[in-house]
């Protein structure tokens, strides 16, 4: 790899206390660029040498090799700041969490949204990159606009209906960073604050709690992945430390120092299962990040 003229640089770094599995091996290099000047000039680098990178933000959302990642993980975490851009608009940079976005703008404004955000772990980036979401919404439909590090520089582009879709996005392709996004809020006629409280006891009724991607799989038109995985019978099956919760089938618990290639054992397993009992092509929502290709 190239020399890295960057002090915020570290060489073979591990990736696995970055994400919320806690597995991944190292990356060859890793960069924490701590303004977004610095993630310009860094994106720019990485872009100029032809270096494949990664973006992290909460890992919330990965599975990693543990036999590590031949590029550059491009962290998000110097991407801050909340700033009220005008009534109702907020510009928020990428590596916000969204816990911080709900609680600290959202919830004190009694704002609309806050059913489609509530509990989702990550960062504000991660989470536009995937237009996460729930059954009651999804982030990038709160967004009027996200700024964007492309190969031809940086870009504020207005969002629109036509640019995402159930946990994808057509606004950030390979190699784009998202450095933000501006929110245009709208206030909301019931109490914000009760629906959170609502949506946070149904996740701790619902989740387990531990190591894991929240949903592995994306739902599939009209059913529920969990419903499948749970009516394949296959609710508490294990491979070595990794377990397929009995309280949700649509996680997958790295329960005990389970291994990358656990993991995706199951995922196997629970794809190949739903197809044969029931026809349907589970299609992953976690993101894996494989040590090769
Ligand atoms: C317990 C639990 C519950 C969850 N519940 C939900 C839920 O209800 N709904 C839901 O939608 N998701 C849910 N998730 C999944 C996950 O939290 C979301 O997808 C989250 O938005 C990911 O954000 P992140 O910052 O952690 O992204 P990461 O995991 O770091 O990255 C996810 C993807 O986004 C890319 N990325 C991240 N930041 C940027 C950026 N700034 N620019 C470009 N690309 C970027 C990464 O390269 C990767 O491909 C859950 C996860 C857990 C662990």
């Amino acid at each position: 790899m190239n020399t890295v003229p960057f002090r915020f640089a570290r060489a073979d770094y591990p990736l696995a206390r970055h994400t919320r599995y806690r597995i991944g091996g190292p990356a060859r290099l890793a960069l924490f660029p701590p303004t977004r000047a610095d993630m310009e000039a860094a994106h720019h680098w990485l872009l100029d040498t032809q270096t494949p990178f990664i973006v992290l933000g909460g890992g919330t959302n990965l599975l990693i090799d543990d036999r590590g990642y031949p590029g550059c993980a491009l962290f998000t975490t110097g991407l801050r700041g909340v700033t009220e851009a005008a009534r109702d608009h907020f510009a928020v940079g990428a590596g916000v969490a969204l816990a911080d976005l709900v609680r600290q703008v959202m919830l004190p404004n009694n704002y609309r949204g806050v059913g489609a955000l509530t509990g989702i772990p990550g960062t504000v980036g991660g989470a536009l990159f995937m237009n996460a979401g729930t059954a009651n919404g999804s982030i990038c439909g709160l967004a009027e606009r996200v700024d964007l590090l492309r190969a031809d520089g940086l870009v504020s582009q207005p969002l629109s209906p036509e640019m995402y879709s159930y946990r994808g996005q057509a606004f950030c392709g390979d190699n784009c960073v998202i450095t933000g996004a501006t929110f245009a809020f709208s206030r909301s006629d019931r109490d914000e604050t009760e629906v959170y409280r609502h949506y946070m006891r149904r996740r701790s009724e619902t989740q387990p709690e531990g190591w894991c991607c929240g949903s592995v799989f994306k739902n599939p038109p009209g059913d529920h992945a969990g419903r499948l995985i749970e009516a394949a019978g296959l609710r508490g099956v294990r491979h070595n430390g990794a377990v397929i919760s009995d309280k949700h089938a649509n996680f997958i618990m790295n329960e005990d120092n389970a291994r990358f290639d656990d993991v995706l054992y199951l995922i196997a397993l629970a794809k190949d299962t739903v197809r044969e009992r029931f026809g349907v092509e589970l299609r992953e929502e976690v993101r894996i990040i494989r040590a090769a290709g």
